[in-house]
């Protein structure tokens, strides 16, 4: 099993990444369970959301509120997280979607969002940003997408195209790729984010069958876990 993580927020104190296959479905809450374990993470205090390609955010900026998240059944429909307290996480799954970190210089704000490619059409990951500034975010917010199904991989139809801003569309040989690393870097500096400060290494989901489960490669509903957790 790897995490993969970045390690401006680990020295931070923050631990966190997405965990590859071999941890297996993290669909099946037992697995979840088991890896938090193994990790010495309380899994009671990592927050789950029901992800429904969404552009909304849950908030939660203390304790009470990470309690009353995560009474509350069934799951919230939502996202992506903004998180503050310590002794808490958040998590979400993902496929060949992008699991975006964000955190201010201190990480006193940590943002987790499932990013697939209906979110990033919607805004998502420039929205995330916008309300972490509302909340609050002190210095510079900096940013790390992991493992994701990168534009060698994501092929797609006019109709998927024209969602995007034209700049992060690839036309060749009568095919059509999405390049959203390049659009969520996009969206993030329109919020002041540089992009010096965004680390997006070329972890491609769909080509690396080893590391990854892939909807787009497999057509299975096998998904990874991303999480962020504040000892
Ligand atoms: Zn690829």
């Amino acid at each position: 099993m790897k995490i993969y993580s970045d390690p401006r927020l680990l020295s931070l104190g923050i631990i966190h990444g997405t965990v590859s296959r071999q941890a297996g479905n993290m669909r099946e809450r037992a697995n979840q369970d088991a890896l938090f374990s193994q990790l010495n993470i309380p899994t009671d205090k990592i927050l789950r959301l029901h992800q429904v390609h969404s552009a909304d955010l849950v908030t939660i900026l203390n304790e009470p509120a990470a309690q009353a998240q995560q009474a509350t059944s069934p799951l919230t429909q939502a996202d992506g997280w903004i998180i503050s307290p310590q002794g808490w996480g958040a998590s979400v799954l993902t496929a060949d979607c992008v699991p975006l970190f964000l955190w201010d210089e201190a990480a006193h704000l940590t943002a987790l969002v499932h990013a697939g490619w209906r979110g990033v059409a919607q805004g998502l990951p420039q929205k995330t940003a916008h309300q972490m500034r509302q909340l609050g975010a002190q210095g510079k917010i900096c940013a790390y997408l992991g493992p994701h199904i990168q534009k060698c991989c994501f092929e797609v139809q006019e109709d998927t195209a024209c969602q995007f801003d034209a700049g992060c569309v690839i036309r060749q040989n009568g095919k059509i790729f999405v390049d959203l690393t390049k659009d969520i870097i996009r969206q993030l500096a329109l919020e002041g984010v540089q992009e010096h400060d965004v680390y997006a290494p070329q972890w491609c989901t769909c080509g690396n069958k080893e590391q990854f489960f892939s909807y787009r490669r497999d057509h299975h509903r096998d998904v990874q876990i991303s999480f962020i957790y504040k000892p």
